[in-house]
């Protein structure tokens, strides 16, 4: 396996202390992962997590254990032929190799559909599975609860013979949906629900997009995890707490198996936190709600916390490893601070970001002792000095500026050090000017101002006279038009609202998405291609959209605020 990048340094964590003590015990000589996607939606921050971990994992112990066959494999867990498509198995594959991962050998579940089949028949003739007859309903309803023990179905007791012939003819396509399914034989007053009888097959009559037409029936998530693991030999199958209580299932179907001896070796579950983050939604069936009912734009929306919509929004994949290892890995869950993400791609662009001038909400000024015809190719550098990068451009200077409406107030207060009648102020890079006019419109809104600047300012201070505030701007007779997409968080609450599903829509942040047009920006952003990152000086990082934007008509995503803006607006 190979990576584009070495994942960050990290501290130990429980999981790789039970690989130390399996590998010091010699239990293993290697280690074998999988990560195990459902092709039914696209992958989010949290599937980076387990991404980060599993690949992490081999990566790791390949260095250490050279040659063992230490590998982490992608397999598809396509069980459920309604909900799943290729589609979605191009787009998770892009996801992982963005990430910066590779596997070592792509499986799908399906694979493996021959060998359940013949193992599920073995189950029946040794007495541990049989055919059952109940409906859906029924069998919820003989199920118990966590205090009461359950009904033994009607059908527990059927011969072997009468259940193997059921399951052929399920097989051969002989009933209908819902008709029979096959469950195992355990425990109908198990303390563990997931041990009451567990369902191991149902009837589907859907094609599958990996075995057309050849099942009708399909393996649940609970038998078939644990054979592709052991097929595979994985070693260290790694899942979510959420799975805790089917870890004696699974070991229940491993230690059932047939030719267990003959498998590489006796793969073992073990759970870690899952990453929850506020602001968003994370479950696959929300973000696909957002995507059906159209409240977003699709699975690569910017405001979504999919792999998908983070790489358009600007994130790099180095940011998003940082922020997986910054996380950690752990046995309790909890929930991330938003701003945690948000500083490791601040942090990562920090380094990697030039600077330029963009106005978003241009206002016009005129300089009025300069001269009209004149124009100045100003040095500007594209990195800070705290950055060990060089390279710089020319920025033009002319008469004509934009400045940011926010930059410039009519009655200020003694403390605003930006522009405002009498004041004076720095233009990054240039001259210090003056505002000594305004021109309203019949509305008394500002739609331009006049100033003077002073010659003896550039690069220096005027004699005697502090100015403490810089802005921006952009010459306005060179400044490309452009489109800015404001992101900011998806939900304006820290958490959806539990209660009634569908509810967190109301949540969704209506200035998660501000569209500005006619924005003004330098001339060299002219040609920038799409997919590149800027920092906005004094706005932001942004990135040139990967669809919209065009070189005569860039289209800017912002991918973050300067500060944590968020935590400031809070405390007011
Ligand atoms: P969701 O619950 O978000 O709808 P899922 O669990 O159904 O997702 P799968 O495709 O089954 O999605 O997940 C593949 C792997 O990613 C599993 O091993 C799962 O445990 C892991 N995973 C899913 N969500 C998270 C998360 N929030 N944090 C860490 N790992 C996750
Ligand atoms: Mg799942």
């Amino acid at each position: 396996m190979s990576s584009s990048a070495p994942a960050p340094a990290r501290a130990n964590d429980f999981i790789r202390d039970i690989i130390n003590s399996d590998l010091e015990a010699d239990r293993h000589n290697k280690v074998i992962t999988r990560f195990p996607p459902e092709p039914n939606g696209f992958l989010h921050i949290g599937h980076a997590k387990s991404i980060c971990l599993n690949f992490g994992l081999a990566l790791e112990y390949r260095d250490k254990l050279p040659d063992s066959g230490t590998r982490c494999h992608l397999r598809f867990d396509d069980t459920d032929p309604v909900k799943e498509d290729t589609l979605f198995e191009d787009g998770i594959q892009e996801d992982v190799r963005w990430l910066g991962f590779n596997w070592d050998g792509l499986y799908h579940a399906s694979d493996y559909f021959d060998k359940m089949y013949d193992y599920a028949e073995h189950l029946i003739k040794t007495g541990k599975a049989y055919v059952c007859s109940l409906s859906d309903a029924e069998i919820k309803s003989h199920r118990g609860t966590v205090t009461a023990a359950g009904t033994n179905s009607p059908y527990r007791e059927r011969s072997v013979d009468e259940s193997l012939d059921l399951f052929k003819r399920m097989r051969n396509g002989e009933f209908s949906d819902g008709e029979h399914v096959l469950r195992a034989k355990i425990d109908m007053a198990n303390a563990n629900m997931k041990m009451r009888d567990p369902l191991l097959y149902r009837i589907r009559k859907t094609a599958h997009h990996m075995t057309g037409d050849t099942w009708c029936i399909y393996p649940m998530y609970d038998y078939a995890h644990p054979i592709s693991d052991a097929i595979e030999g994985i070693t260290h199958s790694i899942c979510t707490l959420e799975f805790e209580n089917n870890r004696e299932l699974y070991d229940w179907v491993i230690d059932n198996l047939i030719d267990y001896a003959q498998f590489p070796s006796r793969p073992h579950q073990y759970e870690f936190a899952r990453l929850n983050l506020n602001y968003t939604v994370m479950s696959k069936r929300r973000l696909l709600e957002l995507v059906e009912g159209k409240h977003v734009s699709g699975w690569d929306d910017p405001r979504l916390p999919t792999i998908a919509g983070l790489r358009r929004r600007g994130y790099t994949p180095e940011s998003i490893r940082a922020f997986c290892a910054s996380v950690g890995v752990a046995k309790a869950n909890s929930t991330v601070d938003m701003a945690q993400l948000e500083f490791c791609i601040r942090d990562d662009l920090n380094q990697k970001a030039p600077r330029v001038l963009a106005v978003l909400k241009p206002l016009r000024v005129v300089i009025e002792n300069y001269p009209e015809a004149d124009v100045e190719e100003l040095d500007a550098s594209y990195w800070p000095h705290d950055v060990p990068k060089e390279g710089s451009r020319k920025v033009p200077f002319c008469r004509e500026l934009y400045i940011e409406q926010d930059d410039f107030m009519l009655d200020a207060p003694k403390d605003y050090y930006r522009l405002a009648p009498g004041k004076e102020v720095r233009l990054r890079y240039s001259y210090c000017i003056t505002c000594t006019d305004v021109v309203k419109d019949a509305t008394g809104n500002v739609t331009e101002i006049r100033c003077t600047y002073d010659p003896e300012t550039m690069g220096k201070n005027p004699e005697g006279r502090k100015v403490k505030g810089t802005i921006h701007w952009v010459s306005a007779r060179h400044a490309v038009d452009a489109e800015v997409r404001l992101y900011d968080r998806l939900l304006s609450e820290e958490a959806p609202p539990a209660g009634k599903d569908s509810e967190f829509i109301n949540a969704i942040n209506p200035s998660a998405l501000t569209v500005l047009s006619g924005c003004k920006l330098e001339r060299s952003l002219a040609e920038a291609k799409p997919g590149e990152r800027f920092q906005f000086e004094r706005q932001g990082y942004f990135i040139a959209d990967v669809k919209d934007s065009r070189p005569a008509a860039p289209v800017f995503n912002r991918i973050v605020t300067l500060k944590d803006s968020w935590a400031r607006a809070q405390k007011k």
